[in-house]
């Protein structure tokens, strides 16, 4: 069993380099800013400020490296579509996001998170082709599930997966990060992927 509660910061990384290669299953969460990847990362930890939530922009550059019990490492890549941010910066954001899916043998799963409530933004497309291309499993969860109405979820999660052309074997895991929905269903197929339980 990995054990979520023993999670520690390990590193922020600007550069390939950066990025560790020694072979442990790396889980890798990608989102809009402001979609709650942070509020995703700290539901699953069970921890309330781990991960920073209301990250701002000048943050956009570095990828950030958690390590659960010593096994897994967790692998919050840098928040897109920000507003504010300068063309040099978002240069910066894609370069460092190609040179990171140069790689995919690195990443065990992808977890790509986009807001439950909206149709997927070209922002969003971009990054489903990156996780497509990688060929690597990914998922898709779709968090902030607790501001749809009942009968607004499952058109909105079939809207999600047209949006962004999702083979039949990608699964989108309905999330709320705020009432902690989706959170076994997204541990069982990190634990699924990992091949042994993650809790
Ligand atoms: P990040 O920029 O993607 O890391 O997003 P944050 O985790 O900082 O969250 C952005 C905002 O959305 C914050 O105000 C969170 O409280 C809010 N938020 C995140 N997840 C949820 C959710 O599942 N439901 C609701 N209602 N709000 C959420």
């Amino acid at each position: 069993m990995i054990n979520l509660q023993k999670a520690e910061f390990v590193r922020s990384a600007a550069k390939r380099e950066d990025f560790p290669r020694d072979g442990m299953p790396q889980v890798v969460f990608s989102g809009r800013s402001n979609v709650g990847k942070s509020s995703v990362i700290n539901r699953l930890l069970n921890r309330k400020n781990f991960a920073r939530v209301g990250n701002s922009p000048g943050k956009t550059t570095h990828i950030n490296y958690f390590k659960i019990d010593g096994r897994l490492y967790l692998v919050d890549l840098p928040g897109y579509g920000y507003a504010k941010v300068s063309k040099a910066e978002k240069e910066r954001w894609g370069r460092l996001i190609q040179s990171w899916f140069d790689d995919p043998s690195l990443m065990t799963l992808g977890v790509m998170i986009v807001d439950a409530r909206h149709k997927p933004t070209a922002d969003d497309c971009t990054m489903g082709t990156w996780f497509k291309q990688a060929g690597r499993p990914y998922a898709v969860v779709a968090n902030k599930l607790d501001k749809l109405k009942k009968s607004e979820i499952e058109p909105n999660l079939q809207r999600i997966r047209e949006t962004l052309e999702l083979e039949d074997t990608v699964k989108v895991i309905p999330f709320s990060a705020e009432k902690g929905e989706g959170r076994q269903a997204l541990l069982a197929l990190i634990s699924d992927q990992v091949g042994e339980s993650v809790q």
